[in-house]
């Protein structure tokens, strides 16, 4: 049997075997693990690559949320809104400073927060509202920022999975994914678009004042060693990785086109089939397809999902429980029924193998196998 992978990083790793071993090597010889100047030199070359002003490198994409919602001050108490349909690692930050997640229905087509619902959900009490750019392809950022600037709330853009992505506002400007709200948060977990060999985690943000204050959160609050200004967290982009990195965002125009490439042959592939709906693209939005989801109808999606395991084709269900259902957030109150298109996605979204240096044939097999399912 073939042995296919959701994400084949040795693959993509043997491409780059020189480059990386020698900027690892490089570290290794200088022994700056800690903030080495690698650090600095990946932070400015990925404010190059986004066109964000200030890139504040972190621990993990987690450790960026949460930084992030520190340098905005919002207080114990304040709500922020989050959408239902997501990882779990947006509403953790949010509940481990003592704010309260504010759970938002998604749209069933293309998975980001129900604009229509938003203001509806904004009190007195709402400090931030955080879109979450899920599976590669930008929320409607203009609709978003418009009513964050109505009610005077914050917005952090969770980009985890969405980093190169190319959002156009109606009056023509180009953004790219992180850039936009107050502050931009990603993840460089080794299976994200822009992956490295360990944690590690970018904050995006336009403003020096909160790019001086999102450093200073990261490194315990201190601007000068030993000398703290702040209550701090300590989350470091180690050297090593940040050296990756480097490698790798010179890579990461073609990881995209290669995502993009394995992501049209899947839509040709599945376009009008009676039980799969494939992703929606936003006409406002480039897609950086850190997931390929499709959507199964009418037949059980773990139906398939144990066939297709049975023919040695992975796949995965990016997620099979919404926010408010987990276990973790219960005392908020909410029940099955609340989030109903949040409650229906858990249900029929399916993930297929998606990375860069898929094969043709390998592809084939996959399309074959979910072809034959169905016969
Ligand atoms: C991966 C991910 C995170 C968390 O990133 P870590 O580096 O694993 O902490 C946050 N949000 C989303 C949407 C993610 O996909």
């Amino acid at each position: 049997m073939r042995a296919i992978q959701m994400v084949d990083l040795r693959s993509q790793y043997d491409l780059i075997k020189p480059e990386v071993d020698q900027a690892i090597q490089e570290v290794i010889d200088t022994t700056a693990f800690i903030n080495g100047p690698q650090v600095k030199s990946f932070s400015s070359s990925l404010a190059a690559y986004t066109g964000a002003k200030y890139v504040i490198t972190c621990g993990n994409g987690t450790d960026a949320l949460q930084i992030a919602m520190m340098g905005l001050d919002f207080q114990p108490g304040q709500e922020v809104i989050v959408p239902a349909f997501t990882y779990v690692a947006t509403a953790e930050v949010i509940a481990l400073l003592g704010l309260v997640p504010v759970f938002i229905d998604v749209i069933g087509t293309t998975y980001e927060l129900d604009i229509t619902q938003l203001e509806s959900k904004i009190t007195s009490k709402t400090a931030g509202i955080v879109p979450v750019h899920l599976y590669g392809q930008c929320s409607n950022m203009e609709a978003i920022l418009a009513v964050a600037k109505k009610h005077n709330i914050k917005v952090i853009e969770d980009t985890a999975q969405a980093i190169g992505a190319k959002y156009t506002f109606s009056d023509g400007r180009v953004r790219q994914a992180g850039t936009m709200g107050d502050v931009g948060t990603t993840s460089f977990f080794p299976s994200k678009n822009l992956g490295c060999y360990g944690d590690g985690g970018a904050m995006f943000t336009n403003s020096a004042e909160l790019a001086e204050k999102l450093h200073m959160i990261a490194n315990h609050g201190q601007m000068k060693k030993y000398h703290h200004h702040i209550v701090g967290v300590n989350s470091r982009l180690d050297t090593l990785q940040a050296a990756i990195l480097n490698v790798k965002l010179q890579h990461l125009d073609r990881y995209s086109t290669s995502r993009n490439e394995v992501a049209d042959a899947y839509d040709k592939a599945f376009a009008g089939h009676t039980h799969i709906k494939i992703p929606i693209r936003a006409t406002n939005s480039t897609h950086a397809f850190h997931q390929y989801t499709i959507q199964v109808e009418g037949v059980s999606r773990d139906e398939l999902k144990s066939y297709l395991a049975e023919k040695g084709v992975p796949s995965m269900v990016y997620y099979p429980l919404p926010l408010h259902q987990q276990e973790a957030y219960k005392n908020l109150g909410f029940k099955k029924g609340d989030f109903p298109v949040a409650e229906s996605l858990c249900e029929k979204v399916l993930s297929l193998p998606i990375h860069t240096e898929m094969k043709a044939e390998d592809q084939e097999y996959i399309i074959e196998a979910i072809n034959r399912f169905f016969e």
